[in-house]
C-alpha cells in the first residue's frame, strides 16, 4: 500500500473532512510568536473551505493538557475569515453540536486534542468518537506523525484516509536526506536529548561528517571529561560511544554567559560557574569551511540559546547554508523560529516544519503516521 494524496480536483462539496493539522506553534502570553507552521496548515484548510467541504480541524498545542488552541484560532479567523468556528472541547457537547450544524465551506477548529487522555495513549473509543466527525480523514500534520497518538494513527483505522498536500511536500522534501550524496554534512543542535541522540548513530552511518552543537554538545563535552559548569546537560547519554567516531565534529570554542557578560572560551577552559550558550567564532569558521565544500547539508536544531540573545552561531550558520551551492534540508520548530528574521527561507532546498519527525523519518524511512495512512480502513 502507498500513501494516497487527497485529490483536490474532485467535487467535495458538503463532504465532512476531519483533518489533523500541525498547529503546535510557540505561544507567549496567549499570542502565537512564530506562525510559519500554522501558515503551512492554513493553505490546506483554505483549499478545503473554498471547495465547500465541512472541515473539522484537530491538533495539539504546547506540553500541558491545559494549553489552548484559542490563539491559533485567532490566526485562522484572520487568514480565512469568520467562517472558522471554535469548539471549546475535543469530542464533548460543544464539538458535537458545532459539527452537526457545520455548513458547507465552514471550518471548525477543535480544542487541543491532548485535553483528552485518549489522545496520547491512542485509546480506541476516543479515536472512534473523533472519527465520527468526518466522512474522510486527512493527515496534513507531518511534524506530529512520529507520535503514535489517536488523531495520527487511531482515526485512520475508522475512516477513508489521505495525506494532505503539506504532508506530501514534507515527505518528498526530506526524502533526499535519507541517503545524501557525498560530501554530505549534518548539523545537529537544539536541546531535545532524548529524541535526537538515538539518531546520531544513523547520521554517522550515512553522512560524511556530523557536527553536534547547541545544548546537545554539552553532553559530549562532559563525556570528554570537560567541565560544563551550569550548562544544560542531560547526563543520560551514550555520548561517549560516539566520541571515537572520526566523522563526529564538536565545537572547539563556545560562548558563555558570565557575570562580565558574553565571553568566548576554548572548550577545555570552561569554568564551574559558566553556562555554555552558543558556539564560538572559531567553530563558526570551521563550520563555514565544511558547509562550502559539501554537496548536501542537513540541519536541525539551533546552535545556541537564541531566545536569550545567544543567536550568533545559529544565524551565521544559517547564512552560510543559505548561500551554499549544496542541496539543503533544514527543519525544526525552533530552528525555523531562530532564523525567521533573516528572511532567507527561500534559499534552502527544503524547509521542514518538523524537527523530531524529520530526524525520525530520515533514520527509519517512515513514521507511525505514514504507516497508518498506508493501511486500508
Ligand atoms: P528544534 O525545535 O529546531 O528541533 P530543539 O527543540 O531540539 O530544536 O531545541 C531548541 C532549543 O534548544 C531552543 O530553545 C534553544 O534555546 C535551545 N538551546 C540550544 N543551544 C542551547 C544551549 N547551549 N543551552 C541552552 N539551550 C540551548
Ligand atoms: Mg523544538
Amino acid at each position: 500500500m502507498k500513501v494516497v494524496a487527497f485529490d483536490f480536483s474532485q467535487d467535495f462539496t458538503g463532504v465532512r473532512v476531519l483533518m489533523r493539522s500541525a498547529l503546535n506553534a510557540p505561544i507567549e502570553r496567549g499570542v502565537v510568536t512564530n506562525t510559519y507552521r500554522i501558515y503551512e496548515s492554513i493553505k490546506t484548510i483554505r483549499k478545503l473551505a473554498h471547495g465547500g467541504a465541512k472541515t473539522v480541524v484537530c491538533g495539539h498545542i504546547g506540553r500541558k493538557a491545559t494549553d489552548s488552541l484559542l490563539p491559533v484560532w485567532e490566526i485562522l479567523k484572520k487568514e480565512i475569515g469568520p467562517s472558522v468556528l471554535f469548539a471549546s472541547d475535543v469530542i464533548g457537547k460543544d464539538a458535537q453540536t458545532k459539527v452537526a450544524n457545520l455548513k458547507n465551506g465552514e471550518v471548525l477548529l477543535l480544542e487541543n486534542t491532548r485535553r483528552e487522555p485518549g489522545e496520547t495513549n491512542n485509546d480506541y473509543s476516543f479515536a472512534q468518537k473523533l472519527s465520527s466527525f468526518g466522512d474522510v480523514y486527512i493527515n496534513d500534520a507531518f511534524a506530529d506523525s512520529h507520535r503514535s497518538h489517536a488523531s495520527i494513527i487511531g482515526v485512520p483505522t475508522f475512516l477513508k484516509h489521505f495525506a494532505g498536500p503539506h504532508f506530501i511536500q514534507e515527505m518528498e522534501g526530506i526524502a533526499p536526506a535519507q541517503h545524501p550524496p557525498s560530501p554530505s554534512f549534518a548539523i545537529i543542535g537544539g536541546a531535545k536529548f532524548l529524541t535526537k541522540e538515538p539518531l546520531i548513530q544513523t547520521l554517522l552511518d550515512r553522512y560524511d561528517q556530523v557536527f553536534i552543537g547547541g545544548a546537545l554538545a554539552n553532553d559530549f563535552f562532559a563525556a570528554q571529561g570537560h567541565e560544563v559548569g551550569r550548562s544544560l546537560v542531560s547526563f543520560n547519554t551514550n555520548a561517549k560511544e560516539f566520541l571515537i567516531n572520526s566523522k563526529l565534529l564538536l565545537p572547539s570554542d563556545v560562548v558563555i554567559d558570565s557575570p562580565e557578560g558574553k565571553v568566548v572560551r576554548e572548550v577545555d577552559e570552561i569554568e564551574p560557574r559558566d553556562m555554555v550558550l552558543d558556539v564560538g567564532p572559531k567553530t563558526i569558521q570551521a563550520l563555514k569551511a565544511h558547509i562550502e565544500k559539501s554537496r548536501f547539508i542537513l540541519w536541525n536544531g539551533p546552535l545556541g540559546n537564541f531566545e536569550k540573545g545567544f543567536s550568533e552561531g545559529t544565524e551565521e550558520v544559517a547564512k552560510y547554508v543559505a548561500a551554499a551551492k549544496a542541496t539543503s534540508v533544514i527543519g525544526g520548530g525552533d530552528t525555523i523560529a531562530a532564523i525567521e528574521n533573516l528572511q532567507i527561507r527561500t534559499h534552502f532546498t527544503h524547509v521542514s516544519t518538523a524537527g523530531g519527525a524529520m530526524l525520525q523519518f530520515i533514520a527509519d524511512g517512515t513514521l507511525p503516521g505514514i504507516e497508518a495512512l498506508k493501511e486500508s480502513s
